[in-house]
């Protein structure tokens, strides 16, 4: 039996690690693997919500928003399995880079020891997300060496960046378009479903109609049109994996094994 592995997702907002990877997360939390999900802001500055509270000139209560949003991310996560959400609290409205939440950040990896990082492209242009990102690169540097007082080394031996775009403005073309490693969420998909409904300070929930068209359009688009499976969730890997000899993902060769009109009566699932 494989070795259990530590997973840990930075995301740069609460809803981040299920948006991005939720479907993963789910997948290798039913596996045993161990699952952590850190978040360095609260997300007040987004709460969808409360903006348009403002809008109306209606008095709002930040406190309660800064709990709902936390609230919101620990109950998705149960809905995938996921029991271990991290946040660190930080205001997200300018989010730059800062020493003291990269050492925070290098807390969480020398306490998950994560094998694998799950975060965002680092230079995304939403500024949560990339500098998020860009912390936890410093962070995962810092944790790998002798820290005097805190836990013991530790090294992350993957990243993977999320390959959907945080926005299509002309400057997220940099970003790579084709991913390295593709997961088939499809058996998770109601669960991911279920999970982005908990975000209603976002205007999820209710009759579902927003998180449909999201999910059709991310997760069932067109990286998981050419896995030929109705929904997967897409990402880069950082550096190139080391092997004995080339290796052949068995999953796919099964899924290729099926005959063209099987593939798309497959694929074209509308399951969410
Ligand atoms: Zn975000």
């Amino acid at each position: 039996m494989a070795r259990k592995i530590s997973i840990l997702n930075v995301g740069g907002h609460p809803k981040d690690a299920i948006m991005y990877a939720g479907g993963t997360l789910a997948k290798h939390a039913a596996n045993g693997d161990r699952v952590c999900t850190l978040t360095p802001t609260h997300g007040l500055s987004h709460h969808g919500r409360a903006l348009d509270d403002y809008k109306k000139g209606k008095q709002v209560d930040l406190g309660a928003l800064i709990e709902e949003r936390k609230q919101e991310l620990i109950e998705a996560a149960a809905e995938l399995g996921v029991t271990d959400v991290r946040f660190l609290g930080h205001d997200d409205d300018v989010v730059l880079p800062r020493e003291e939440i990269i050492e925070e950040i290098a807390d969480v990896i020398g306490d998950v020891r994560p094998d694998i990082i799950i975060t965002h492209w680092p230079y995304d242009t939403v500024a949560a997300h990339a500098n998020a990102a860009q912390m936890t690169l410093l962070a995962m540097e810092a944790a790998s060496c002798i820290r005097p007082g805190k836990a013991a080394p530790h090294g992350v031996h993957q990243v993977y960046f999320h390959v959907i775009q945080g926005r299509t403005n002309h400057r997220e073309n940099y970003r790579p378009v084709n991913p390295t490693t593709v997961v088939d969420v499809t058996d998770v998909i109601d669960k991911k479903a279920a999970a982005m409904n908990r975000f209603r300070s976002q205007y999820y929930g209710g009759d579902g109609s927003l998180q449909r068209k999201l999910g059709e359009m991310m997760d069932g688009g067109i990286h998981a049109v050419h896995a030929r499976v109705p929904y997967a969730e897409a990402f880069v890997a950082d550096k190139p994996e080391l092997h004995p000899l080339l290796p052949l993902s068995e999953y796919d060769l099964q899924m290729s094994a099926k005959t063209e009109p099987e593939q798309y009566e497959h694929m074209t699932q509308m399951l969410i």
